[in-house]
């Protein structure tokens, strides 16, 4: 430690200071009880008596993804969670028809009263058991949050119309899905639609590695019609089984820790923040660092509107209380108190600043070239 003395020393090593004095004189150094020791002689002093002296290392207050770290999860006290999944497809296949449908029909927290609001995912429940459904169908979003670091798909519902085949978005949704490496689940949608091939789709998508268990593969397919809500359950059903397989499971009992959905500004209630809880619970009053911003839970929200005071993994909810909005895909952690949150969220913002500058400055081997 800087700044140490010879007496701080003495104390630490439990022995005399007029011990250590002696020992550093025998190790050429001339000193008394109160001269601070650097770094180096301490390092020798400690190894003579054979410990092994180490600097603190300074823990980077503005390093939120180390609380994301696996290691920081309690195995004991791991629970079940439900999916988190996301519906891709090609435009015009049936991705909002088929959200729309699930939200009217199957979403939770229904629990008496309250307009189901589009914060940017829901709940939907099967038997009891919930499935979390992004609302933000599109690859841009999808791509987007990942590249921020967010991996918060645990499973890929792929939407293939069956008059339609698989077609260019088709491609690209199972190219995002494997490089995310979440399952897919295909939905063949529009099966009531006159020239509806379901057999074709499946030909088609077994060229891109998607196999159907009939066929000697793994991959789940759902015949479904989005608008007559079709063989709907069976999808959650199967979504539910594929979840089952995943094992998926959180720690609720730490600090809520996870991911930004969406967010915007409300005249009213400033920043407003859809974040999906993926582990601990999060609780109103929480001090909290999102992104580069930072604040404290005033409010948190269900898909209902509904006031709610904790929410567990897998739990997708509307909060207020930050300082600025953040991004999607931006990740969020619960801090010990506000002032900490404070000082990384400042810090964050700072370093965010500094990066954009930089990068402004950078003189590329193109812009060179041209200027020559
Ligand atoms: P998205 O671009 O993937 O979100 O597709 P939409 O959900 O907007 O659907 C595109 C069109 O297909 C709309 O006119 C829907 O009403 C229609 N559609 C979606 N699902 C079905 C279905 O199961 N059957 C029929 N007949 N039409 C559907
Ligand atoms: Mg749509």
């Amino acid at each position: 430690k800087v700044g140490m003395n010879v007496q701080d020393l003495a104390k630490l090593l439990h022995r005399d200071a007029t011990e250590i004095i002696k020992k550093l004189f025998l190790l050429g150094v001339v000193t008394n009880q109160n001269q601070s020791l650097d770094e180096d002689t301490i390092e020798v002093l400690a190894a003579d008596y054979g410990i092994e002296a180490k600097q603190k290392e300074e823990e980077d207050v503005a390093d939120i993804d180390r609380f994301f770290d696996d290691e920081t999860i309690n195995e004991e006290a791991l629970e079940p969670r439900a999916p988190v999944v996301t519906i891709m497809g090609h435009v015009d296949h049936g991705k909002t028809t088929l959200l729309d449908y699930l939200r009217k029909t199957n979403v939770t927290a229904g629990e008496a009263g309250g307009i189901t609001q589009h914060i940017g995912a829901y709940q939907a429940r099967l038997n009891d058991k919930l499935i979390t459904f992004l609302d933000t169908p599109g690859h841009a979003a999808f791509t987007e949050m990942r590249a921020r670091g967010a991996n918060v798909t645990d499973i890929t519902v792929l939407v293939v119309a069956a008059d339609d085949g698989v077609q260019p978005q088709t491609i690209e949704a199972i190219n995002h899905a494997k490089a995310a490496g979440t399952p897919v689940i295909v939905a063949v949608n529009k099966i009531d639609k006159e020239g509806a091939n379901p057999e074709q789709v499946m030909n088609e998508l077994m060229a891109h590695d998607l196999v159907p268990e009939e066929y000697g593969g793994d991959t789940i397919f759902v015949q479904i019609s989005a608008k007559f809500g079709k063989n709907v359950d069976q999808l959650l059903e199967m979504i539910l089984l594929e979840a089952d397989v995943l094992e998926l499971k959180a720690d609720p009992t730490q600090p809520a820790r996870g991911s930004v959905i969406e967010a915007r500004l409300d005249k009213g209630r400033g920043p407003v923040s859809t974040v999906l809880i993926q582990q601990g619970t999060l609780h109103v009053g929480d001090p909290i660092v999102v992104g580069n911003t930072y604040g404290r839970v005033r409010t948190m929200t269900n898909e209902k509107g509904q006031d709610i005071d904790a929410a567990k993994p897998a739990t997708p909810v509307q909060i207020t209380g930050l300082n600025e909005v953040p991004l999607a895909g931006d990740r969020f952690i619960v801090m010990a108190d506000e002032k900490t949150a404070r000082a990384a969220g400042e810090e964050r913002a700072k370093r965010a600043r500094e990066e954009v500058r930089n990068a402004g400055s950078v003189v590329t081997l193109d812009t060179l070239f041209n200027t020559m």
